[in-house]
């Protein structure tokens, strides 16, 4: 059985203070969770909340790494980095990354095989944009993301590869795919990961769906046999909320 979980991506959220805050109730809320419960924090709050964390089902995600090992990157954060901090999940690929920061397939090919080769488990992120899906591109792109980036990957590498569909113009936008959307772009990857890497490894594989997902919306959501859980933004800044979308699950 593949793993079902629910990840929060804090972004550019929240000084330390706040996030050890945020941190400290949610360790005090959840217990005992049906799934596995990832919570993506900014660089400057991993070794934090880590610490804080030990002890709790909750684990810690970066939410990008460095495209090189080390050296001369003023300002960049390498996988090794990230790793030494305790967390131990990576979001890349983010459609905010990839928009903002010119990340593209090659960048990110290395950004995966680097957080790999340094122990983190990749939660790779894919989705179309609003004109994609108008002009029903939306398997084409996310198929093209998942061959530029991760299809690179051996049979053992992939086992530590969760994705999340993200289509574009739900982030942040209030717009969430309706739960047959959802449904049927998971069914699609699915269907692309058992031509790529066979059946047993698409059975396998975690596939997260992300886009406004709310603590309204999840369970419908969720209910779907390939939707295996959510990358949160919003919703996950507010305890609360997050507990309730973790529920859910
Ligand atoms: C995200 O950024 O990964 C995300 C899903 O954001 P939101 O839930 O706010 O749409």
């Amino acid at each position: 059985m593949r793993t079902k979980m629910v990840a929060g991506n804090w972004k550019m959220n929240k000084t330390l203070q706040e996030g050890v805050a945020l941190a400290t109730e949610l360790k005090k809320a959840v217990k005992n969770p049906k799934c596995e419960v990832v919570i993506g924090t900014p660089f400057i709050h991993l070794a934090t909340v880590a610490e804080l964390l030990k002890g709790s089902p909750i684990k810690v995600a970066a939410e990008n790494c460095a495209d090189k090992a080390s050296g001369a990157y003023t300002g960049e954060v390498s996988a090794a980095m990230v790793a030494s901090t305790g967390a131990e999940y990576c979001i890349l690929g983010h459609s905010e990354r990839r928009a903002y920061y010119h990340e593209d397939y090659d960048i990110l090919r290395e950004k995966v095989l680097l957080a790999l080769e340094n122990g983190l488990k990749p939660i790779f992120c894919i989705g179309e944009v609003k004109e994609e899906r108008e002009a029903g591109r939306q398997n084409e792109v996310v198929r093209a993301q998942l061959e530029g980036s991760v299809f690179n990957l051996s049979q053992e590498e992939w086992k530590n590869i969760t994705l999340a569909y993200e289509p574009v113009w739900a982030i942040g936008t209030g717009l969430t795919a309706t739960p047959q959307q959802a449904q049927e772009m998971h069914a699609y990857i699915r269907s692309l990961i058992a031509e790529k890497y066979g059946k047993e490894a698409a059975e396998n594989t975690t596939i997260l769906y992300g886009g406004s997902c709310n603590a309204k919306n999840a369970a419908e959501l969720f209910a779907n046999p390939d939707v295996d859980g959510g990358l949160i933004g919003g919703a996950s800044l507010k305890a609360p909320d997050f507990c309730t979308i973790i529920a859910a699950r």
